[in-house]
């Protein structure tokens, strides 16, 4: 287990942590294989994926959402690009349930939600810094797919309640990167989401 500077790129098959409510990211080739694992169980990972080459090219929840006709996804379902490629697809998931509705948690979700006066960055502020150096600006960041993110929804009223995840210690969701990617990871930093407590995440990317 070993902790990795922003920019560090992995050996495959090395097992990195994120520290709670921080956040990384990295670069996947084609064909790489993610693996987003929740050591403790119960704590959410948001993830965003771009178009190495082409960063105007970023992971859509509308399309993903849209093209699956249902809004939760898992083993088999891909994750589309605004430009309606496919960028990851779901290759194997121990949880079942993510949400992919919901933007990433923010200074100004903790100020307007939960009334907090010194608010915390949130996964925003984690996924801005972390990518800043691969030259993606915070302006660009889209609706995050929200690993292991529990959001019940009242089919009639569309009523929307952030209940604890699903996730066990141990637990993990693996996708498979269908282009050259650069991609961005947290712990997530909002108490509802993660039962009410903050806990690390470990990724592993595989050839
Ligand atoms: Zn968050």
């Amino acid at each position: 287990m070993a902790t990795s500077d922003q920019s560090e790129q992995l050996a495959p098959g090395q097992t990195v942590m994120i520290p709670s409510r921080s956040g990384r990211a990295f670069t996947m080739k084609k064909g790489q294989r993610l693996t987003v694992i929740d050591p403790r169980g119960e704590q959410v990972s948001d993830l965003l994926a771009f178009n190495t080459h082409d960063l105007d090219e970023v992971i859509s929840s509308g399309r993903t959402l849209d093209y699956a006709s249902r809004i939760y996804l898992t083993k088999g379902d891909p994750l589309y690009s605004n430009r309606s490629n496919v960028m990851l697809r779901i290759i194997e998931d121990s949880v079942g349930r993510h949400d992919f509705l919901l933007t990433p948690c923010s200074k100004d979700t903790f100020r307007i939600i939960y009334g907090d006066k010194e608010p915390h960055h949130g996964c925003f502020g984690n996924l801005s810094t972390a990518l800043m150096p691969y030259g993606i600006s915070s302006d660009r960041i889209p609706v995050a797919f929200n690993c292991f993110m529990n959001v019940a929804i009242d089919g009639t009223t569309g009523q929307l309640c952030v209940d604890p995840p699903k996730s066990k210690a141990g637990d993990h969701i693996t996708f498979e990167a269908e282009m050259d990617l650069t991609m961005a990871l947290t712990a997530c930093s909002a108490l509802q989401s993660n039962g009410g407590s903050f806990k690390p995440i470990h990724y592993r990317i595989d050839d």
